[in-house]
């Protein structure tokens, strides 16, 4: 039975054309839902164009789709990072191209060079916050961050030239930083506020990935050991910067009181803030920095106002890897066209097929376990 799903007088607008958006939109395509818009403000994969040209994905893709294991990098069950760029970890540059194939290939409405400031000028029945985190960065961590230099910021490696870095941050962005100084000899002190390197959880949102940990175990069986000051379990408390007759100082201070000095920009891997905290503070429920949601991800105080993306929290389930929170679209579609009496053989065989390839997760039960072995 083919219902014309046109009929039904509802617009959906999808912030954000990213991994999160992207995928949602060609979901709502799939389901035969044709009023849905992407509004993005720079262009599709933007996040993805400003990640520096060295940093490659640490999740690998591979063809493994049609055994039911989809690409782990994969936004739709049909679609693979491998198989459409040749890549087992793709630069952010090649994803950024995977996504606009994607856009061109289920013809994707997208209007780029539209920022959305307020939700209030939105007039769609339905809103998708699918804006990432990465273009807003974390500010507030420690007094005298912005004396410092956001990951976000950076654009390539090669543009640190100078002898010796302080990063702040030990986790996936500044590991991957501090591994490619020291493979080019220079002297690196990397502080944090826990152990990422002493600690493996089963979780690849608390733990390194061992893609990481292999190119670490490489790096370190061949650099001069005293080029790296690993300062572990120590959180930074601020950072100083002088300029004494032309010699510039940074002066980072650890929770301890003890101080490493440097005469480069510190290096900030310390995370992201999120632009749904910064744009829709009173459009949701805070728990921290993490807007409450129902368990449609939906914001608990604003109906019909959804959260797609890396920004997905539930209980102890973060779903910052996009193996994770694509697991979400199909939760969120199903409920839209569930409140809007939506019932197609189209629509329900898609949420079958999304079902089959592990893109529907709705029981966060297990999603803590540790591994057995
Ligand atoms: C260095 C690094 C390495 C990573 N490696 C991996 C990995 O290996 N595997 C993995 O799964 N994940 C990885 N991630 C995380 C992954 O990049 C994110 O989970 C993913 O980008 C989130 O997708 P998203 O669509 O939610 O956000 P984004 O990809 O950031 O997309 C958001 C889009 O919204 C747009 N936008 C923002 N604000 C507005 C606004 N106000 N109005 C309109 N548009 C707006 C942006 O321009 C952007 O295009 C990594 C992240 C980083 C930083």
């Amino acid at each position: 039975m083919a219902a014309n799903t046109q009929e039904k007088d509802f617009k959906i607008s999808i912030i954000g054309a990213g991994a999160a958006g992207i995928g949602m939109a060609i979901l709502f395509k799939k389901m035969g839902i044709k009023n849905v818009e992407i509004l993005e403000r720079d262009s599709v994969g933007e996040s993805f164009k400003k990640w520096p040209k060295e940093t490659r994905f640490i999740s690998p893709s591979f063809t493994s789709n049609f055994f039911g294991l989809p690409d782990l990098n994969a936004i739709t069950p049909d679609t693979s990072p491998a198989y459409n760029l040749g890549a087992e970890h793709p630069t952010g540059l090649e994803y950024a191209k995977y996504l606009e194939n994607c856009v061109e290939h289920f013809d994707i409405k997208v209007k780029t060079g539209v920022e959305v400031s307020s939700l209030d000028k939105i007039k769609s029945k339905y809103i998708i916050w699918a804006a990432g985190e990465y273009i807003y960065p974390d500010v507030n961590t420690f007094e005298g961050i912005e004396l410092g230099l956001h990951f976000s910021q950076i654009k390539s490696y090669k543009d640190f030239k100078e002898d010796e870095y302080v990063v702040i941050g030990a986790y996936e962005a500044g590991m991957d930083i501090a591994i490619y100084l020291l493979n080019k000899g220079k002297q690196i002190t990397l502080i944090d506020g826990s152990d990422p390197l002493g600690s493996i959880t089963s979780d690849s949102s608390t733990s390194l990935s061992p893609y990481t940990r292999d190119k670490f175990k490489e790096v370190y069986a061949k650099i001069d050991k005293k080029n790296l000051n690993y300062i572990k379990n120590t959180r930074v408390e601020k950072i100083e910067y002088t300029n004494n007759k032309n010699i510039k100082e940074y002066i980072v201070t650890l929770e301890n009181g003890k101080v490493v000095k440097s005469n480069n920009k510190p290096i900030i891997c310390t995370g992201f803030e999120g632009g749904t905290h910064k744009l829709l503070k009173d459009k949701f429920e805070w728990n921290g920095a993490r807007p409450l949601l129902t368990d449609k991800d939906e914001s608990t105080i604003t109906p019909n106002l959804f959260l797609i993306g890396s920004h997905i929290v539930h209980d102890k389930a973060v779903f910052c890897f996009i193996y994770k929170f694509r697991q979400r679209f199909a939760i969120v579609a199903e409920e839209i066209v569930r409140r809007e009496n939506l019932k197609t053989d189209q629509i329900s065989e898609i949420l079958e097929n999304y079902k089959n390839n592990n893109f529907y997760l709705s029981d966060l039960s297990g999603c803590c376990q540790d591994c057995s072995c």
